[in-house]
């Protein structure tokens, strides 16, 4: 793979409005991605490995549990420095921002604000530290955009709950230590329960196969009579809005984690378009590629305001469910279409892992379909604006 020469678009001078802190943290995450992951990411991806050596460094620069209270082993950060840290991570790739965000906002977050004092101190410094790592199981072969149909369920024993079901595309899952289950008790009310490798009857199948997000580990959760301890169940939040929480606070860093992917794409391609040479000078001053570095830089740039105001929402607690669904949904579309214009201004040579610019794209088809599909965001828009619930 080339050299890391990636150098961040910032047309609107928006390193202006981030405080000391946020370019602190932001250009720690920048520094680590071009030393540990960009020189290894290729191999990985292609060997579809997730690389295991990365973990304390996503650790060391805050990756895990960046906004969670220090007490708790969390960096104690804002949620501008979160999405920045997401947005450093994918710059380099999806698939590690994936680990990332599951970690931070599907296990750390839910222990932290629907778990027990005793949780919290148990579950949380040992995740924050990369010892743990942590999934998060919603989805279900049968029930994806509806989790609310799910079948996973739990019966109360007297002394502990007996837990059955699976659960699908799971990210971490095959080498998760603990996994945040959403399942049904007896009454068909949702509650999380933390189910710990190890437990009897729970076991973790890698998905094989996948053309995308191939450095991230995925697979099933499979609960066969497994005897959850009741001091595992999540006390503080019940429902559908419990999982829907945690999928706000991961779906706000994909906002900005699509941006470091399409701020990758676009810089290689810019520096690409003014080296490469065609009909006696670089293809960069025909006007064709031209109007796709200028629509691509613009798009970025909209992104980049879109997500630092909701940040800023974030920050005051103000930003609803629909305001995070039109960033996560709007980001990623943008990147997804500058993956592909960028891919092909390098022309053939835009299909080799000698660059990024195709991992990132096939990476991005994941990333448009996890947390909410495009549809399923489009239609939480919908029926914000006009009361109408187009979902059924
Ligand atoms: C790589 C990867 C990692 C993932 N990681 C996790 C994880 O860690 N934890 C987890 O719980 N899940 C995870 N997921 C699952 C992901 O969230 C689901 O794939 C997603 O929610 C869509 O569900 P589905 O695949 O079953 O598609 P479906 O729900 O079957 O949707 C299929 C199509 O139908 C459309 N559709 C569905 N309902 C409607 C409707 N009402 N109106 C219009 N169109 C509709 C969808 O938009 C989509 O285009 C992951 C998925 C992938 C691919």
């Amino acid at each position: 793979m080339k050299p890391d020469l990636f150098e961040a678009p910032d047309y609107y001078n928006l390193d202006e409005l981030l405080t000391e802190e946020h370019k602190l943290v932001r250009d720690a995450a920048r520094e680590w991605v071009k030393r540990d992951v960009s020189p290894i990411i290729e191999e990985f991806a292609q060997k579809a490995e997730f690389p295991n050596q990365i973990i304390n460094g996503l650790a060391e620069i805050g990756a895990f549990g960046p906004y969670i209270p220090e007490e708790y082993g969390g960096a104690g950060l804002d949620q501008i420095s979160y999405g920045l840290i997401m947005q450093e991570i994918e710059r380099g790739d999806s698939g590690v921002r994936s680990t990332a965000s599951v970690q931070s906002s599907l296990v750390m977050y839910p222990i932290w604000k629907y778990g027990s004092e005793e949780q919290r101190q148990k579950y949380l410094p040992k995740l924050a530290s990369g010892e743990w790592m942590g999934s998060f199981g919603l989805t279900e072969p049968d029930h994806g955009s509806n989790p609310g149909g799910m079948t996973t369920n739990y019966k109360d024993m007297g002394d502990h709950y007996l837990l059955n079901g699976a659960k699908l595309w799971i990210s971490n899952s095959p080498f998760c230590d603990i996994a945040v289950v959403w399942a049904k008790n007896e009454e068909g009310r949702i509650h999380g329960l933390i189910v710990e490798r190890g437990m009897e009857g729970f076991s973790t199948p890698e998905t094989h196969n996948k053309w995308s997000l191939r450095a991230s580990a995925t697979g099933e959760l499979i609960f066969q009579d497994v005897k959850v301890p009741k001091d595992n169940l999540l006390p503080n939040k019940s429902g559908l809005g419990a999982p829907l929480g945690c999928l706000d606070s991961a779906r706000y860093g994909i906002a900005w984690g699509a941006i470091g992917a399409a701020m990758d794409c676009y810089d290689t391609a810019l520096r690409y378009a003014k080296e490469r040479i065609q009909f006696g000078k670089p293809i960069a001053a025909f006007q064709l590629q031209q109007k796709k570095l200028a629509e691509m830089i613009t798009e970025i740039t909209k992104a980049q305001l879109l997500a630092f105001r909701l940040g800023q929402l974030k920050n005051e607690n103000r930003a609803s469910s629909a305001q995070i669904s039109m960033a996560k949904r709007n980001n990623v579309e943008m990147a997804i279409n500058i993956a592909r214009e960028a891919r092909q201004i390098l022309g053939g040579m835009g299909i080799t892992g000698e660059y990024s610019i195709m991992r990132h794209m096939m990476n991005l088809e994941s990333v448009i379909t996890y947390e909410g599909t495009h549809d399923i965001h489009l239609l939480i828009t919908g029926l914000d604006i006009t009361g109408l619930n187009a979902f059924k």
